[in-house]
C-alpha cells in the first residue's frame, strides 16, 4: 500500500511523486483529469503545460537557468522530460508540449513504486493518509480548495493574485524618494521609516493619471469575471481605480497624508507611491496598492514617470490573475507541512511560487521532505543561497509585518535574485579593476551562481 499521498498531478504533484520513488517508497498519485476538468487544462496528460511551452532561461547565471541545473543534479523528472524534449529557443530551454507531457505520463506509468488514480479529492484527505502532498495548482478544484479554507480562515486562500509591480531597492532614487511610515508610525517590526515614498506634484499627478488612461491594458473579459466575486473587495486595478474618478487614487492608494518630503521643506506632496520592504533581505520593495491589468511594457513606461523610479528596475510586474494560492509564510511550517494540520504539505503554485519550473522545484523539495518524514529522518533544509533554498525561504519566511499593511503582501513570486542573500564577498574586480555598468551585474550574477553551485554540491555531499 502506499505510504505517501500526493494529489494533483501536474507540475509540482508529478515531480513530488517522482521523488518519493526515488527514495524507495510506495507513493498514490491522485489526479482527477479527465474525471473532472480544469478552465485551463485540454488535455489528460500529466504536468500539461496551460500556456507557454518555455521554462525560461538556461543560462547558469540566471536564477531561473541556477533552478533548472539545481534540479538536474536532484535527478528531477520534470527538467528530465524537459531536455528530452527541448525545441529551439535560443538561451531558452522551451519544450514540445505534447511529447513533453507524454514523457512524464509515460515514466509515471512505468514506475512500479507509484500508482495513478484518477480521481478528485473532493474535501479533506482521508484521516487514514498520514503523509500528504497537496499539489493542485493554481485552478485547485472547488471542493478541496473550500475545504483548505476551512483550515487556514478566509483571509489566508486566496482565489485570485492582485500582483503590485515590485522593485530593486538599489535601483530607486533616494535623492528624490525618502524614508517615512505614514504619521512616522511603528509597528510590532517597523522603526517609523518603513516606506520608500515618491512624491508628485500637481501637475505630475495630473499627467500620471492621463498615462494610465491611455496605457495598453490586457484581459478586460478575465478581469470582469473576478469583478463579481467577493474576495476582489479592496483589490481594484489602479488604472479601474483612475477611472472612476481623477481623485480616487488621491484619496486611495496615492494618498500624501501623514508624509513629509525631506527633500521639498515646507512644499506638501499632492500625491504619493508608497514602496513597502518586500522580502526579508530588504532588497525588493511593492509598490503598494498598485495591482494593475496593464500590459507589462506600458506598466514600466508609466510607472518610470513616477519621481525616484526613473531608472527603476522590476523584479515583477503587476498583475491580476485566477490563482489559488495559501499565505504561506503564515499557515505553513519550513517543511512546507499545514501548521493547522501537518499531515498536510503542499507543493507548487499554492504554496505561492509562481512558473512551471518553480512548482516543480517546490514539488521535488516536498517530495523529499515527505520522504524525511516517512523514514523518521530529519531533512536538512537547502543552503539559504541556492535556488531551491531561496525559493523556500521566500515561500516559508518571505512576510513581512509592517502597519497598515492593507492586504497580506505575500504575493506569489518567480525565482529571482533578489531572493538570494546577497554576497558577503567584495563587489567582484577584474585584474584589480574594479567593474562598472553591466560587466559588474554579469560578474555579481556568476559570483552568485557559483556560490550556489559550490554550496549545494556540498548538500548533496552531505547525504
Ligand atoms: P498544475 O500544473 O495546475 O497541476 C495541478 C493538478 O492538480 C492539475 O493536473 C489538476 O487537474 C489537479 N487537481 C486540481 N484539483 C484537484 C483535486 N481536488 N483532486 C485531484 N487533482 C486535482 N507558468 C509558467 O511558467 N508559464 C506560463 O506560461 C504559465 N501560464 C499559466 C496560465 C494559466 C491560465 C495559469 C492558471 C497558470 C499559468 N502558469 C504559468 C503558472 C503555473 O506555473 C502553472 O499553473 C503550473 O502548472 C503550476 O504547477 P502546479 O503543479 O502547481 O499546478
Amino acid at each position: 500500500a502506499p505510504v505517501i499521498h500526493v494529489v494533483g498531478g501536474g507540475l509540482a504533484g508529478a515531480e513530488a511523486a517522482w521523488q518519493i520513488a526515488r527514495q524507495g517508497l510506495r507513493v498514490a498519485l491522485h489526479e482527477m483529469r479527465p474525471v473532472r476538468k480544469t478552465p485551463a487544462h485540454q488535455t489528460e496528460g500529466l504536468a500539461e503545460l496551460v500556456c507557454s511551452n518555455s521554462f525560461r532561461a538556461d543560462d547558469p547565471t540566471s536564477a531561473i537557468g541556477m533552478l533548472h541545473r539545481e534540479m538536474r543534479a536532484l535527478g528531477s523528472l520534470i527538467i528530465l522530460a524537459a531536455d528530452a524534449h527541448k525545441v529551439p529557443a535560443g538561451g531558452a530551454l522551451a519544450v514540445d508540449r505534447t511529447h513533453f507531457s507524454e514523457c512524464v505520463t509515460r515514466m509515471i506509468a512505468e514506475q512500479p513504486l507509484i500508482e495513478l488514480r484518477r480521481e478528485e479529492i473532493a474535501g479533506l484527505p482521508p484521516r487514514d493518509w498520514d503523509n500528504v502532498i497537496i499539489a493542485t495548482g493554481p485552478l485547485t478544484s472547488p471542493a478541496l480548495a473550500e475545504a483548505v479554507r476551512d483550515l487556514t480562515g478566509e483571509k489566508d486562500l486566496a482565489f485570485f493574485d492582485a500582483i503590485a509591480p515590485v522593485v530593486h531597492r538599489e535601483s530607486i532614487d533616494m535623492d528624490k524618494a525618502w524614508l517615512q511610515s505614514r504619521y512616522d508610525k511603528a509597528g510590532p517590526a517597523g522603526t517609523g521609516a518603513d516606506y520608500i515614498n515618491c512624491p508628485l506634484t500637481k501637475d505630475q499627478y495630473e499627467s500620471f493619471i492621463d498615462a494610465l488612461a491611455g496605457a495598453e491594458k490586457t484581459g478586460a473579459k478575465e478581469f470582469e469575471q473576478f469583478a463579481d466575486t467577493p474576495y476582489f473587495n479592496g483589490c481594484l486595478p489602479i488604472e479601474v481605480m483612475a477611472e472612476r474618478g481623477r481623485e480616487t487614487l488621491r484619496h486611495g492608494p496615492m494618498k500624501p497624508f501623514g508624509l513629509t518630503n525631506p527633500h521639498t521643506p515646507g512644499v506638501k506632496p499632492y500625491a504619493v507611491i508608497q514602496l513597502r520592504q518586500d522580502n526579508a533581505l530588504a532588497t525588493l520593495y511593492n509598490m503598494v496598492g498598485f495591482q494593475t491589468k496593464l500590459k507589462h511594457h506600458a506598466q514600466v513606461e508609466v510607472f518610470r514617470s513616477i519621481p525616484g523610479l526613473e531608472q527603476a528596475v522590476f523584479a515583477r510586474l503587476g498583475g491580476l490573475h485566477r490563482n489559488t494560492f495559501l499565505n504561506s509564510p503564515k499557515v505553513l511550517d519550513h517543511a512546507l507541512r499545514l501548521k493547522a494540520d501537518p499531515r498536510l504539505r503542499f507543493a507548487g503554485q499554492i504554496t505561492g511560487c509562481e512558473g512551471y519550473v518553480e512548482s516543480a522545484a517546490i514539488g521535488l523539495a516536498a517530495g523529499l521532505m515527505a520522504a524525511a518524514d516517512h523514514k523518521g529522518e530529519a531533512f536538512r533544509p537547502f543552503p539559504a543561497t541556492t535556488a531551491l533554498g531561496a525559493l523556500i525561504n521566500h515561500i516559508t519566511a518571505g512576510h513581512i509585518e509592517t502597519i497598515d499593511a492593507g492586504p497580506p503582501s505575500f504575493q506569489p513570486m518567480n525565482i529571482n535574485f533578489g531572493l538570494f542573500p546577497p554576497l558577503a564577498e567584495k563587489p567582484p574586480s577584474s585584474e584589480g579593476r574594479r567593474l562598472r555598468g553591466a560587466e559588474k551585474a554579469a560578474a555579481k550574477k556568476a559570483a552568485l551562481s557559483a556560490r550556489a553551485q559550490r554550496d549545494l554540491a556540498a548538500w548533496i555531499g552531505a547525504q
